[in-house]
């Protein structure tokens, strides 16, 4: 482990670090931050009130438009000569949600992506190809400083240019490799597409994240790269990615939060109650030691769950992978779906290849939901087909099956009854470096 001491710390001694950082941050925030001091007396709460972790439930939720509403800098705790480091999130949405480091929280950030590396299977000598984009999406530089706080040697190539990707693998030979899971998949299919074998690869781990991913595209990376692939998470509010990281030698079975710095709760997405262990509900994170911008109970608005692996060495809290963004919830027909539940049943139809699109549109009053959904070459051509096109889908039996096969599927398991479309290999869109666009939404505008 990169920090043995405090990764296998006993859980009372956990505790009782996070309880004694808890208690400084609520005076910190108190005192240094405006809108903190407002938020706790519009509650009636001082800062003595919070003597433990339970009571960390009677303080509000802090949200991104609470960051959106103090742009730019309305939630630092210091003055701008304290700062060393701006990153700021896409901000699809309207204006960047702007995020501030300090030298300390620089080092907490390396601190968190070293012992995720390492979690990772990534060691000291080896080379990280960082594939995360660079500036100010906090992918790229959180990686990099965690592979060198680690004693990696750092490529930071960023993401996109696949050919430049492909030649680094090759002649850099580095031993881990970090992007998005679906840039990975598109690394995969074009390494397979120029017919380089990535057995002769020196390439053993991949890290990914920074996007909902299932076992589906695992199962695809891990045999096109020849690769452990684990799951990193993370959001730019909270530090940036190594929030939290699957270790390789439990893959599958949830990552560990970084929990001396980021205390976690899972809530009920409507009423905000905390929710037992086990069960899903929307991610709140509370920075226990960051100083530029600390945030209490701030509401990720991720789906997972967490639980206690009394099985793993490490003793951190785990969580599950990502359901969705509760915000990238599509609601049909008054049922929820979260894309990520399409992508899990593709992987359980042979013939079906991990590239799927989700079009929502509207009928009169009802919302239909389409999945278009590659189909693997060998098949078609078994069938008969270079390409498929909807009237060959109509004229060919075996694909009709197919379709008919996923539909079921889709409906067992989501309770809603999709468009099924079969598509032709390479028809759906890739990614070409970042974060990949699943669903088009067409009753919107
Ligand atoms: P943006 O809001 O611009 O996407 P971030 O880069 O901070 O900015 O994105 C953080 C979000 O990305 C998280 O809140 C989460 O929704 C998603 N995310 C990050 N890592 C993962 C992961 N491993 N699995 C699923 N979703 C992830």
């Amino acid at each position: 482990m990169f920090n043995e001491a405090v990764e296998t710390l006993a859980r009372p001694r956990l505790r009782e670090l996070q309880t004694a950082r808890l208690l400084r941050l609520v005076s910190y925030v108190y005192e240094k931050i405006p809108y903190y001091k407002e938020a706790f007396d519009r509650e009636g709460i001082q800062p003595e009130d919070i003597q433990s972790l339970e009571d960390l439930q009677r303080l509000p939720f802090t949200r991104k438009s609470d960051l959106r509403d103090h742009y730019p800098f309305g939630l630092f705790a210091v003055k701008t000569d304290e700062l060393r480091r701006i990153h700021a999130s896409s901000g699809t949405t309207g204006k960047p949600t702007v995020v501030g480091y300090t030298a300390n929280d620089l080092k907490l950030f390396a601190e968190v992506n070293a012992r995720s590396l390492y979690a990772a299977g990534a060691r000291p000598g080896m080379k990280l190809q960082n594939a995360y984009g660079y500036g100010l999406f906090t992918g790229g530089l959180g990686l990099h400083g965690g592979a060198e706080r680690l004693g990696m040697c750092v490529i930071p190539v960023s993401g996109g240019m696949t050919d430049r990707q492909l030649l680094i693998l090759q002649d850099f030979e580095p031993e881990v490799i970090c992007c998005t899971p679906s840039y990975a998949q598109t690394l995969a299919e074009e390494l397979q597409q120029r017919g380089v074998d990535s057995g002769q690869l020196k390439l053993k781990y991949a890290v990914l994240g920074a996007e909902p991913w299932t076992e589906t595209i695992r199962e695809q990376v891990e045999q096109g790269l020849q690769v452990s692939a684990t799951n990193i998470y993370g959001l730019s509010e909270i530090i940036g990615p190594g929030v939290s990281q699957e270790p390789v030698e439990e893959k599958g079975g949830g990552s560990h939060i970084w929990e001396d710095y980021f205390f976690p709760e899972v809530v009920h997405p409507e009423s905000g109650e905390p929710l037992p262990e086990g069960q899903e509900g929307v991610l709140v994170i509370t920075t226990l030691t960051k100083e530029a911008m600390p945030l209490i109970r701030y509401w990720t608005g991720d789906i997972c769950s967490i639980y206690y692996d009394t099985d793993s060495r490490r003793s951190h809290v785990k969580m599950s992978p990502i359901l969705g963004r509760a915000d990238g919830m599509l609601i049909i027909r008054g049922v929820n779906l979260f894309p990520t539940q399409v992508e899990a049943v593709i992987q359980e139809v042979e013939h079906l290849q991990p590239y799927y699109q989700l079009i929502v549109s509207r009928n009169g009053a009802l919302d239909e939901l389409e999945v278009r959904v590659e189909v693997a070459e060998a098949f078609l051509r078994s069938v008969g087909f270079q390409e498929i096109t909807e009237d060959h889908i109509l004229e060919n039996e075996r694909i009709i099956q197919l379709q008919e096969k996923l539909r079921r599927k889709l409906k067992d398991n989501t309770g809603l009854s999709m468009k099924v479309t079969l598509k032709g290999a390479h028809s759906i869109p890739r990614s070409e470096g970042g974060k990949l666009q699943r669903v088009i939404d067409l009753r919107t505008g």
